[in-house]
Order: structure tokens, then C-alpha cells, then sequence
């Protein structure tokens, strides 16, 4: 990341004339669902969440999506945009916004055959592997009645005082699977060959154009690569972007892959910026401006892009969840300020594909912005913090963000407590972004950080704070097996810290999380996430000039195993039902190809100098290995905060020492930060 001293973003922060609007800069607010709607006061809600994102200076914002007819909503309760709901939610957002010195413009999406709604629509029959609905085929009229659901929700969109709207042609919704062969066997006028194929797409471009005028933002959504089998190959996407433009967009957009796809296309294991080449792909067939999405998560990799002509913009949607302020910092040459988006999906993605509202793991205040006022304390205090863990970082920025004078003890030599040992799986490099973020802020806001030694309580006592903060996190927690001191034994942090190598023969006790993620360390490859050439080699991707379906060739045979990984849990069920829903079967994948076994409904009988015993379905078994790694999860580490009662000192807990089982960073920092502002 470039340094405050560094040259500005010339290409980042040029403004651009897009003939209805321009914008101040090349940074867009990509449309991410966040279900907001479904929560209490949603108008407010979500007027808020834009308006902070507008204040933090991005160009434009594209909204969560909007189904133009019921039978293309994501969900039951996931709006609408049609005669049928009032528009009052939308003129709140869209004054919001206006006030801030923002614009947004509306995303009408229509979810197709991933609509989970009874009623939804396909082109063909066929129903999506990731939908329990099957959906049903509207004849020619009603694919008529969809353009013009089309263009009467950009109608409304208008009237509501959008600056635009964003039709979603991409990830395998209903308009992408017109174009596709792989969901569109019709005979009429919307299927059979390319022509009719692309007939949806440039109809709705056209007859919104007409409804709106040449005044009124519009951006098409295009898929830039399907990346699923019977896609559409290269030279169909472009013609498809030569026809969008025809028809009266105004700016593209780029989506990479279906929602189905079996090609990670935005998790933290795939590479910043993997993507350029297929939006470069549809800018070499357009004159209007292209957008670049998808992993981009840095003003650097952005402004590469742009420098490099791969597109006229870049679209950011979880880094806008992470940070409102992204826009604003790099204007301000502050880039190393910037809460960077680790994509890791788990309090955004997941909780979406779960039916959850979406927030970050790395600022729970996004989407809960009417629920973190805090008030300027009345009294500045002195507070101790123990612990330099996510829990710990959070309660002491927020906490010296407010005016508070707070000390940061950590016995350990760095910062960052777990996210060190995350940082190293391959894959989760990203995470070194959240402790660069942290050192940053620290430093600025003067927290006095005593790190290397332990805190004591009698030391704390000394120091007479008004608050102590016990954020000591957690243990590994070390299962009463018989031979559980045998020398092959070792505990994760042991081997994520790089302290103990592994043998060749290893057996993993515990398949949550942190099972998963040594697994992954001790067979994956740490260059495939930082490498894009190396990545679309294992994933079977092909190059933009290949010509094949979907742009997939056969993935790489994965490289001969480094060692033999085997994973065990006592539970008889499936391995891995714990994982976040959007990377889970990324890692089991990646897993599978490495050649990692599973054992489930394992009774751990003894381990000694043949392995580990165990037993399963009352059958008895030896595993030899040369190393069993603990992975059993955790509990809360709390010797600090008994001292401190013993002594009479009152202290709070936060994070993992409060809450060790379901552990995760997401529910630590969010903890920490709500008593951060009210203390
Ligand atoms: P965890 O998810 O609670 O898993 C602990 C594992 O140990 C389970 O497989 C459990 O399975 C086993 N276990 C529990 N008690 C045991 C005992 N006494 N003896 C033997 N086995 C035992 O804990 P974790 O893997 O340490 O993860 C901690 C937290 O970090 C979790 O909240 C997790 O979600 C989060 N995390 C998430 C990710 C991610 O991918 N998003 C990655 C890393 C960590 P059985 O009881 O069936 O044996
Ligand atoms: Fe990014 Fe993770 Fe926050 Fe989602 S939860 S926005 S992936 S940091």
C-alpha cells in the first residue's frame, strides 16, 4: 500500500463525464445485497448506510438489488420495485445520499431460477443445483411483460430521485441465463441462436433508455466470464457488450462467474485484481466506459487498472462495508488509513446465504450505523486494555477514538493475537491487512502499546486505571485422550506459528475452522492466492483468448501431495458444516485435491509410538503418523481477570475470555466496539 508520502491516485481520482451525471471520481460502490430491509426502521436504516458511504466521498453508489416483478426476488422479504410497493424507502435513501453530496443509483435485479421464491422463472426448464425451487418457463408474451417490468422499475426508480439505475445481466440471474446456452434451450424469438439469445439484454437496455430519456444514469451489468459449463464463450460477450451499448447504456459493468460457478471468484484465496483481464476483454470491444470488479480491495490495485487501461472505473463493494471512508482517504492521501476488506465473507456473504443481515467483520458498524452513536464521554478515563488480540484492537481504537487515554498490554511481541496465525494459511494473507490497519490507528491515536510481557494484575493495580479490559482471549483446549503428552503431539498454535514443522504423515484432531485452516497450511500452496496465473491454473480457468464455454479448460492436476493429512472428528456428520457458506466448499475442494482424508464419528482410544488409536462404529484402528496436531477448539483464558477479582480491581471481559466456544473475530470485535461507546 502506498505511503502518505507516496504520489496521489491521478487515475483513481480524475473525474469522468458519463453524460447524465459526473463523477468526482473513478471509485463506485458496487450493489451488494445486505437485507437491511428486513430489519427494523429500513427507510433509516438504509439511509444511513448510504449516506455514510456518500459522505466518505465514493463516486457512486449502486444499491442491493431490486426485483422488478415478485417472481424475481432474491427472497421473500428482499424488495421490489414495482407499481404494487410504495417508493417511500427509496426517496429516503436517494435524499439521504443527495444530502451527503453523493449518487446512487438503483440495481434492478432479476433473480431468475435463483429466485427462492415459489414461481420463479428460467428461460428453460432446469433447476438450479443451489435453488430448492423449481422454476417455471414463461412463454414469449410474458418475456415481453419482463422488459417492461424493466423499464417500469427504472421509471420508478427515476421518480423515487435516483440518479440512475444498474440492470444485472451477470452471475447467473435471469437475464445472464437468456444469454447462456447452458439455461436457454427456447425455440422463440428469446432463444435458438446468439440472436435470439442476446434479444432480453439489448430489448431492456432499449425500452428503459426510452422510458427514462438520455438524462437518467444507465449502467448493464454484463457477465464478463460465466465461468460455468455451456457458457458464453468470449466473442459472445463481447458482441453482447457491442449490443448493450447500441441499445443506450451508458457505462458496463463487470460480473465474473455464476452464483454456481465451481470457481472461487471473490474469496479471500483468490488473488487482488485476478479478474482484469475479462473486463479488458469487454473494454477492447466498447467506447463506453468499463467497470473492473471483483477483488479489488486496494487504492494500488485500483489505480494499476486503471493506469493500465483495463477499465475507466472500479467497482468496491465489501471494501465500502469495511471502510465508508475509502474514497475520502485516498483523496486525502491518507491510503494507509484505510480499514482494508480481508475478504473473508464471514459477517457479509455468509450471513446473507443464511438469511442473515449483512455487516463486517472488520467494522460492525456497517449497516448498524443508527446503533453505534456513541456519546462523547462526560469524564475522560485512563484505561487499561489487556491483550492486542481483534477484541483487545477494537475496544482500544474505538476507546481512544472517543478521547479516552488507554494503555495496550500484549505479552506477545506484535500485535494481532489469533490473526497472526490466520494471516499464515495460504489464502488469508489478507488478514495482515487488518493488523496493518491496526498499527496505523494505534500509532496515530497514541495508544501507549506495551508489548513482550506479560501484564499482571498487581502491575494493573499499580497503575490505578478507571477501567481494565481483560481481552486475554483463548487457550487450546487439550482433550483427555491417553497419551496425550506423546512427543508426536502438538497444539495449532504450534504449527501455524511456524514452531513445529510437521512430519509427513499427519493426523488432525478436530475438523472446525482451525482444523480446516492447518489442513489447508500443511498441504496448500500459499502463491496460488497471490499468483493470478497460478490460481486460473488450478481452478481450470482459461485465458481470454481461448474461445472455449464459459472460458473453463480442465483444472491442473493438483501437484504431488508434500505430505499425508488426515482429519478426524467424533461426530458422525459430514466434516466442515461449520464453514462459512461461501468459502467452505472452496477449502473442501481444495482439500479434496490435496488428498486429505476424513474420519468422522472417531472415539479417540489412546495415542502412542505406532500413531493414533481410535475407534469407529465399535471397530478399532491405528493411525500411524509422525505428527497429531490438536485442533479441538478453545477455552477462554481468564487467570488475568481472576487475579483482578482477588485483588478487588473490577475489569470487564471482551472477545474469546468472556466467550470461547463459537469463538470467531466477527463477535469479538463487535462486542469490543459496543462497549467501547458506552464507557
Ligand atoms: P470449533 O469450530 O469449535 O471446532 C473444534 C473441533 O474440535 C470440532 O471439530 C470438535 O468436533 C472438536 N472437539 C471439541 N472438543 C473436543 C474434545 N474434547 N476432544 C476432541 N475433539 C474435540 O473450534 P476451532 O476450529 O478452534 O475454531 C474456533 C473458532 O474460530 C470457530 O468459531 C470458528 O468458526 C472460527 N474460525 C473460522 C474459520 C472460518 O473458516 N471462517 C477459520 C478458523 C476459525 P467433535 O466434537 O465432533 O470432535
Ligand atoms: Fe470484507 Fe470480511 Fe468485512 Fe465482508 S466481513 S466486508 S469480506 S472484511
Amino acid at each position: 500500500m502506498t505511503n502518505a508520502s507516496a504520489p496521489a491516485y491521478p487515475h483513481l481520482l480524475a473525474s469522468l463525464d458519463l453524460g447524465p451525471v459526473t463523477l468526482p471520481n473513478r471509485m463506485i460502490m458496487g450493489a451488494m445485497h445486505t437485507r437491511l430491509e428486513t430489519l427494523d426502521r429500513p427507510a433509516e436504516r438504509m439511509a444511513a448506510f448510504y449516506a455514510a458511504r456518500a459522505r466518505g466521498g465514493i463516486g457512486l453508489i449502486l444499491s442491493g438489488g431490486y426485483a422488478p416483478h415478485p417472481d424475481g426476488r432474491m427472497d421473500p422479504e428482499t424488495g421490489v420495485i414495482d407499481s404494487g410497493h410504495d417508493l417511500s424507502v427509496h426517496r429516503a435513501v436517494c435524499q439521504a445520499v443527495h444530502e451527503a453530496g453523493g449518487l446512487i443509483a438503483l440495481q434492478v435485479l432479476h433473480a431468475g431460477r435463483y429466485a427462492k421464491v415459489p414461481g420463479c422463472v428460467s428461460p428453460s426448464a432446469g433447476q438450479a443445483r443451489i435453488n430448492r425451487y423449481a422454476p417455471r418457463v414463461p412463454d414469449t408474451q410474458e418475456v415481453w411483460d419482463i422488459v417492461a417490468d424493466h423499464a417500469r422499475a427504472a421509471e420508478l426508480a427515476q421518480e423515487a430521485g435516483y440518479d440512475g439505475i444498474e440492470i444485472m445481466g451477470s452471475e447467473g440471474y435471469l437475464i445472464n441465463e437468456f444469454t447462456s446456452p447452458r439455461t436457454n434451450d427456447r425455440a422463440d424469438e428469446f432463444g435458438g441462436s446468439l440472436e435470439g439469445r442476446l434479444r432480453l439484454p439489448a430489448e431492456i437496455v432499449r425500452r428503459v433508455r426510452r422510458r427514462v430519456g438520455p438524462a437518467f444514469l444507465l449502467i448493464y451489468r454484463i457477465s464478463a466470464m460465466d465461468l460455468v459449463e455451456d457458457g458464453l464463450t468470449g466473442a459472445e460477450i463481447t458482441e453482447l457488450a457491442r449490443r448493450v451499448q447500441a441499445a443506450g447504456a451508458d457505462v458496463i459493468n463487470t460480473g465474473v462467474g455464476w452464483h454456481e460457478s465451481a470457481v472461487p471468484t471473490i474469496a479471500a484465496s483468490v488473488p487482488r485484481a485476478a479478474w482484469a483481464f475479462a473486463a479488458r476483454r469487454v473494454k477492447s470491444a466498447v467506447t463506453i466506459p468499463v467497470i473492473a470488479s471483483n477483488r479489488i480491495n486496494d487504492p494500488d490495485v485500483a489505480e494499476a487498472l486503471l493506469a493500465g487501461g483495463t477499465a475507466d472505473l472500479v467497482s468496491m463493494a465489501r471494501p465500502l462495508l469495511a471502510d465508508p471512508d475509502f474514497a475520502r482517504k485516498v483523496r486525502d492521501g491518507r491510503p494507509e488509513e484505510i480499514s482494508t476488506c480481508i475478504a473473508c465473507n464471514q459477517a457479509c456473504l455468509d450471513r446473507i446465504f443464511t438469511d442473515r443481515t449483512a455487516s463486517c467483520m472488520v467494522n460492525p458498524r456497517a449497516g448498524r450505523e443508527l446503533d453505534f452513536i456513541a456519546a462523547l464521554p462526560v469524564v475522560r478515563k485512563r484505561i487499561g486494555v489487556v491483550g492486542a488480540g481483534p477484541a483487545g484492537l477494537a475496544f482500544a481504537l474505538t476507546a481512544a477514538e472517543r478521547g479516552h487515554t488507554v494503555t495496550l498490554y500484549d505479552a506477545a511481541e506484535e500485535i494481532g493475537g489469533q490473526w497472526n496465525m490466520a494471516k499464515a494459511v495460504p489464502g488469508k494473507a489478507e488478514f495482515s491487512q487488518a493488523i496493518r490497519y491496526y498499527e496505523v490507528r494505534l500509532r496515530q491515536l497514541s495508544i501507549d502499546l506495551r508489548l513482550g510481557k506479560p501484564a499482571d494484575a498487581s502491575q494493573l493495580a499499580a497503575e490505578n486505571y478507571d477501567e481494565v479490559i481483560v481481552a486475554t482471549g483463548v487457550t487450546p483446549r487439550t482433550p483427555d485422550i491417553p497419551g496425550i503428552g506423546h512427543p508426536s503431539v502438538v497444539s495449532y498454535t504450534d504449527i501455524l506459528t511456524g514452531r513445529v514443522t510437521a512430519g509427513r504423515k499427519v493426523a488432525i484432531i478436530g475438523a472446525g475452522g482451525i482444523g480446516f485452516d492447518v489442513a489447508e497450511y500443511l498441504t496448500g500452496d500459499p502463491r496460488t492466492a497471490l499468483d493470478p496465473a497460478a490460481f486460473l491454473h488450478e481452478w481450470g480457468v482459461a485465458g481470454p483468448g481461448s474461445g472455449t464455454r464459459g472460458d473453463l479448460r480442465a483444472p491442473a492436476p493438483p501437484p504431488p501431495a508434500a505430505r499425508g493429512v488426515t482429519m478426524f472428528q467424533r461426530r458422525p456428520e459430514r466434516m466442515g458444516r461449520t464453514l462459512g457458506k461461501s468459502t467452505g466448499w472452496i477449502l473442501r475442494s481444495r482439500l479434496r485435491k490435496a488428498g486429505v482424508e476424513e474420519v468422522t464419528g472417531a472415539c479417540y482410544d489412546a495415542i502412542d509410538d505406532q500413531g493414533l488409536h481410535y475407534t469407529v462404529n465399535g471397530q478399532a484402528h491405528v493411525h500411524p503418523c509422525d505428527t497429531i496436531v490438536i485442533c479441538a477448539g478453545q477455552e477462554s483464558d481468564r487467570a488475568l481477570h481472576d487475579d483482578l477479582s482477588a485483588l478487588g480491581i473490577p475489569a470487564r471481559l471482551v472477545g474469546g475470555a468472556d466467550v470461547a466456544a463459537e469463538l470467531d473475530a466477527v463477535a469479538a470485535i463487535d462486542q469490543a466496539t459496543r462497549l467501547a461507546i458506552t464507557i
